[in-house]
Order: C-alpha cells, then structure tokens, then sequence
C-alpha cells in the first residue's frame, strides 16, 4: 500500500496586507491607527463632527472643513451642523450682548 499525500488543489493564497489599510488612522486627525475598516476611533467620529462644525461656524469657507464635511456621513453630518448652528447662534448672541452693553 503506497501512502499518497493529499494532492493539494491550490495554494492558499496569502492575505496580502495592503499598505493603505495599514496606515489608516483615525479620521479626526488624532493620528491614532484603526482597523481597516474603521474610519474611526470610538467616539470620535462625534469629535471629529464637531470641531468640523465649530470650523465652519467660524470661517463657512474653510475648504479642510467642507471637505470632511462632505466625506462624512449622512448621520454625521447632521450633528456637525447642528454643532455649526450652535456654534452660529452663540457667537450671534454673544455679538448682540457685546453691542447692546456698548
Ligand atoms: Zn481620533
């Protein structure tokens, strides 16, 4: 009786991490690597939606902010602009008080 080994159909192919799911790293600019299918760190994707708010509550031009508003998803883009209207609203207050005490 002659021992045969099993006839190995194919190579397993070898996971070949890519070097872009490597060095992903959190979306709020924190510099902190995640998971490859992460975008980001827990919790601060609300981190990274309300200083993308509060950016554009202060200059609605700022192109980094537009832009990450834009990558954003539907749910947190919602919350950065509410951050932005908030954000609006007192620093619309804070005018009105400033000039009715001059
Ligand atoms: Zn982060």
């Amino acid at each position: 009786m002659t021992t045969r080994k099993p006839t190995r159909a194919k190579a397993k192919p070898t996971p070949e991490p890519t070097p872009e799911a490597e060095a992903r790293v959190c979306g709020c600019g924190c510099g902190v690597a995640v998971s490859p299918r992460a975008s980001f760190r827990p919790g601060h994707d609300a981190r990274h939606a309300g200083a993308t708010g509060r950016a554009l509550a202060a200059n609605p031009k700022d192109a980094a902010a537009l832009a990450a508003l834009a990558g954003m998803s539907e749910a947190l883009r919602a919350k950065a602009e509410r951050v932005r209207a908030n954000a609006e609203a007192k620093a619309q207050r804070a005018k009105a008080e400033a000039e009715s005490a001059a």
